[in-house]
């Protein structure tokens, strides 16, 4: 390593979100740095549903297309989210029958499952392709902040080589016990901890078990424990996640303490439901489920980012993606005032943006928790439980914090609705890059900018414009600025 690396951003932490964002800063023109403390990608599956919109987000970098293939051959797609007392046993509900039914209309992309192990990889080579300099088994291990930038000290697990980084900005992705939080005295708000967690890695031939049903989230939730398995193909592999065991109404929510191999086994058993399947147990995972969000998303010249800035149960699937999507929201405005194209003020709107729509995710995740497996959390409160979609593609940036996405029409601070313009291209794909204007047949306005006039018939309505109005769109498909224009001439 030289002795003192430049940098325009320094990212701690390489696993989804720092590896986004490298990958969407690359995207952007913008060189980083992105230091990980572990020796390669994501070793534990953890994350698998990705919603359709952190795919809009994959799209953008060119790498949406090999996300499809390689989850296919990891999950069997569009499965049900349901829960059983056991997988042998009896059916309770079904939270969503099949997880792309109904919803293809509202994006170029659909929802998949691959988890982050496969997922990782994918978007290390994206970031390298696009420049960004990887370094693992390297942990920065202190910085300090000026008006100008930051200087980091990090350093190599094996070799023990060190270096001074010096960037103008840093992205804190360092997940949920991010030490960079703590150093700036970021104190976490929400709902606190909830849970000693567990996951188990198991093999056996689970398959029979199964029965035909295609299911890619089986939460089980009987009187012995509360969790979910995922069931990776062909079905002599997956885990269990355990948050809770016994009494559901006075549960012991400290399922990581004191286990031993033969417990595991149990409640792996008590999951299937039966024991007469040999399962070997691989690896066990300790984690905390919690519901909290970080009280500021900046300091100074360093940003938080997924994990480290909001942390929520994994009920929903929502906290990687809302890592990609903070990601997103940031890697743009970086780059714009990197780029001289933006004052640094823009930066300022990534905590007052991302900030609301962190806190509204992760209270959509402990609803889901309380309503799906923890109804002894109910007499605490929780929000109503919104749409999925509210959630996955209807967040706003306009002070609404969330609507069905069918509802938006353009409407400013809101995510551009998608509507196929050809085979294969939407309107999604005309944005990513920089801001463009989305202009109806009849606009006849004058801008540097770029335009497409778009003579789709369907689209004035899906943006709430007459066919001489335009929209126009940031750099993160959100839209910036609407003119309805003048009403059609009788
Ligand atoms: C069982 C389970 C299932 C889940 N399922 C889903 C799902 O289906 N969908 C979903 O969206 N989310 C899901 N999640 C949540 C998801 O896994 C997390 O939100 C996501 O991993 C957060 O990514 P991150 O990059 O912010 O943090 P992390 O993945 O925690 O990564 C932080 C990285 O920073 C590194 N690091 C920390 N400090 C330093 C340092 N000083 N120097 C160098 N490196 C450092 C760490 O080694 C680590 O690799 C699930 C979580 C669990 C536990």
């Amino acid at each position: 390593m030289p002795d003192t690396i430049e940098v325009p951003v320094l990212i701690v932490g390489g696993s989804l979100v720092g590896m986004s964002s490298a990958m969407l800063l690359g995207h952007y023109g913008v060189g980083s740095l992105v230091v990980e403390h572990h020796r390669g990608t994501a070793i534990h599956p953890r994350a698998a549903q990705i919603t359709q919109r952190t795919m809009e987000i994959f799209r953008t970098v060119g790498v949406e297309q090999i996300v499809r293939r390689r989850s296919a051959e990891q999950f069997v797609q569009d499965g049900a989210i349901m829960g059983v007392e056991s997988l042998a046993g009896k059916e309770i509900a079904y939270y969503i029958a099949n997880l792309n039914e109904g919803i293809r209309d509202l994006s170029p992309c659909e929802r998949v499952f691959i988890s982050q192990s496969l997922l990782e990889p994918l978007l290390k080579q994206r970031a390298e392709e696009l420049g960004a300099d990887l370094r693992f088994a390297t942990e920065m291990t202190s910085f300090e902040q000026d008006d100008t930038g930051v200087t980091a000290h990090i350093k190599h697990r094996d070799t023990g080589e060190t270096a001074t980084v010096r960037a103008r900005y840093m992205i804190a992705a360092d997940g949920a016990h991010s030490r960079v939080r703590d150093r700036l005295r970021i104190p976490m708000q929400g709902r606190g901890v909830f849970s000693n967690s567990i996951t188990i890695y198991f093999r056996g031939d689970v398959g029979p078990l199964l029965r035909g049903r295609n299911l890619s989230v089986i939460y089980v939730i009987n009187p012995i424990l509360r969790g979910f398995f995922r069931i990776e193909i062909p079905f002599t592999s997956g885990f269990l996640a355990v948050i809770a065991l016994g009494d559901p109404e006075h549960p012991n929510t400290d399922v990581s303490a004191g286990l031993t191999d033969q417990s595991c086994l149990d409640l792996l058993h008590a999951a299937l439901g039966v024991d007469d399947i040999p399962v070997k147990i691989e690896d066990v995972m300790r984690w905390q489920s919690e519901a909290n969000t970080a009280e500021r998303f900046r300091e100074g010249n360093i940003f938080l980012a997924g994990d480290s800035a909001h942390v929520m149960p994994p009920y929903g699937g929502f906290g990687g993606n809302t890592g990609v999507q903070d990601a997103q929201n940031l890697a743009w405005k970086l780059a714009s005032v990197l780029q001289g194209k933006a004052a640094p003020e823009l930066l300022d709107t990534y905590e007052r943006e991302r900030r609301p729509v962190g806190e509204f995710t992760v209270e959509q995740a402990y609803s889901r928790y309380v309503t799906r497996t923890a109804p002894y959390l109910a007499s605490k409160g929780f929000q109503p439980v919104a749409h999925d979609m509210n959630v996955e593609l209807g967040y706003c940036y306009d002070g609404q914090l969330h609507e069905h996405p069918n509802e938006s029409k353009g409407r400013p601070g809101s995510r551009a609705p998608h509507l196929w313009l050809s085979e294969g291209c939407s309107t999604l794909d005309l944005l990513g890059r920089d801001y463009v204007l989305l202009a109806g047949p009849q606009w006849n306005g004058i801008t540097d900018i770029q335009v497409h006039r778009i003579t789709e018939p369907a689209f004035p309505a899906a943006y709430g414009i007459t066919p001489s109005g335009a929209v126009l769109v940031r750099p993160d498909g959100f839209i910036a600025w609407r003119g309805e224009g003048a009403p059609p001439l009788v």
